[in-house]
């Protein structure tokens, strides 16, 4: 049984690779039948953002990823919240400076400055090391006369770490890893006169997995250069050393080259953008899944979503996030999805990100339901234009009455200048003999008769021969019902669409000409 952990700083939404994260952590732990673990590191304060717990809450719940230990489930290694933690850090602080594995520091912020700027000034890497690390060995009566006087300082940890070293470890996604050893007395406890004294990430997470019984450390790749200085901690503490996975980071397309898809520049590498956009989580974990492990992506997403994750088998190299892709994807997703499935997940979206639209749509369900159908039922290929909740309004917006934008001007420019005359008998005609679709009813007939009967082209090849002979095509005459009901010349099926709406909303657009 794994016990693994997601463990994200609370500094705004989370990227998108941090929802992957947290899913390969939570999915290793339900199918080796272990725990998973949220814990909230907040121990850098200056970053953290206000709002920021609920909109992990927001995103984990979105995404289907369930702690079985975090602050607001409980659990018994809690709390899981390291600025709750200060005590339990300050008992492991306390043993290293007591074994000499760790000294306080009385350098100033000035004097820090100032050591870095002679550090650059002579082609020395900046740190805490070697000779510049003058609190390292410093005389037990200076440090004891500095502690007297009440001056603040913070609490280095002595590495152990050689200068231009590597340090090898095993990575159960890359294998056999190296990294420069950490010779950096790094500070693992902040500040003595701030009021919290909290430690470093570094520190705290070293303990904190520790403690909380932590099998294996699942986390993005920009830890990797960490893991020397990590190791040290661990071994420093007493700690048994845990295994590391390090997942590849996702990357974006820009212009010719590709980099790390970034928070601030890209607004999809944020979890809320997949939330307000609503696209369907699983089909964002199928595609993320299939990015990690190709052999994933081969799958139906049923299936790829059971299966186990295999770490061995996730790529090193970072993948593309493509978004049309992600479209695509979540378009085949959803048109397997039965129209109430559908409703069911779009309603609670609506009620969160289009207030009024989930209003009319709860109160015309079956219209919503018939409008979901159309080209969906009975049909080989079911239209795939869904791929997020967004799209509701702008592709099925139309449907409904009190959203729908009734077509009065019979120049409107979506009739393409045909002659107004012409706009105005294709529409009283359809009104006056309208015949509702069924079973046995060649629906479009009513369209094509009438045409003929006002002269349009009813083939297209006459009209293209001679277009002066015509005032129009078929194509415009059944365009300008097809504007009329649907508001524009591009829509589902005609026929099935005035099914959906019915006889008496057909027959109000068709007549609202002006
Ligand atoms: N708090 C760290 C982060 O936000 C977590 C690193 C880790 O998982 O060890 O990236």
């Amino acid at each position: 049984a794994q016990v693994t952990r997601f463990a994200p700083s609370p500094t705004g939404w989370l990227h998108i690779g941090g929802i992957f994260t947290a899913s390969v952590n939570f999915d290793l732990a339900r199918h080796s039948g272990g725990r998973y673990l949220l814990r909230i590191e907040d121990t850098d304060q200056a970053r953290f953002s206000e709002g920021a717990l609920a909109q992990f809450e927001a995103g984990f719940e979105y995404f289907g990823i369930a702690a079985d230990e975090s602050d607001a489930v409980g659990g018994a290694y809690g709390p899981y919240t390291q600025s709750a933690r200060a005590a339990i850090y300050h008992t492991y602080v306390r043993e290293l400076l007591r074994q000499g594995k760790a000294y306080p520091c009385f350098e100033t912020t000035e004097q820090a400055e100032a050591r870095v700027e002679r550090q650059k000034a002579v082609g020395a890497l900046p740190g805490y090391y070697g000779d510049w690390a003058i609190w390292r060995d410093a005389p037990e009566d200076q440090v004891r006369a500095r502690l007297a006087a009440g001056d603040p300082y913070v609490v280095r940890f002595r590495s152990p770490g050689i200068g231009g070293a590597r340090v090898s470890f095993t990575d159960e996604i890359r294998g056999e890893l190296s990294a420069d050893d950490n010779r950096n007395d790094v500070v693992i406890l902040k500040r003595s006169d701030a009021e919290l004294r909290l430690p470093t990430y570094h520190f705290a997470h070293a303990v904190d997995d520790h403690l909380m019984g932590i099998t294996l450390v699942v986390r993005g790749e920009e830890w990797i250069s960490s893991v020397p200085l990590h190791l040290q901690l661990f071994d420093a503490l007493g700690f048994p050393r845990i295994p590391y996975a390090h997942v590849a980071p996702l990357m974006k397309q820009d212009g010719g080259s590709r980099r790390k898809l970034s928070k601030r520049k890209d607004p999809e590498a944020s979890v809320g953008y997949y939330l307000e956009q609503g696209f369907p989580a699983e089909a964002v974990l199928y595609y993320l899944r299939g990015l990690a492990n190709g052999r994933l992506a081969e799958m139906p997403l049923p299936q790829a979503l059971a299966e186990p994750l295999r770490l061995a088998e996730f790529g090193v190299a970072g993948p593309l996030l493509d978004m049309v892709k992600l479209d695509d994807v979540s378009a085949d997703y959803v048109a397997t999805l039965p129209s109430p499935v559908i409703l069911e997940r779009l309603l609670p979206w609506l009620a969160e990100y289009d207030k009024d639209l989930a209003a009319v749509v709860t109160a015309e369900r079956d219209l919503a339901l018939r409008a979901l159908d159309v080209e969906r039922v009975d049909t080989e290929k079911p239209r795939k234009d869904l791929r997020k909740w967004a799209d509701f309004r702008t592709v099925y917006g139309f449907f409904f009455p009190e959203v729908y934008e009734l077509v009065t001007d019979p120049a409107d420019e979506r009739f393409n200048g045909l002659a107004v005359d012409k706009v105005r008998a294709m529409a009283s005609g359809f009104a006056a003999a309208y015949v509702e679709p069924g079973p046995d009813v060649e629906w479009f007939d009513q369209i094509r008769n009438l045409a003929g009967e006002l002269g349009f082209a009813l083939r297209q090849k006459d009209y293209k021969k001679n277009p002066e002979a015509f005032p129009g095509s078929i194509a415009d005459a059944a365009a300008v019902i097809r504007v009329l009901v649907t508001g524009s010349r591009q829509s589902p099926d005609l026929a099935q669409t005035c099914a959906a709406l019915g006889r008496a909303e057909v027959l109000r657009r068709v007549t609202a000409l002006g």
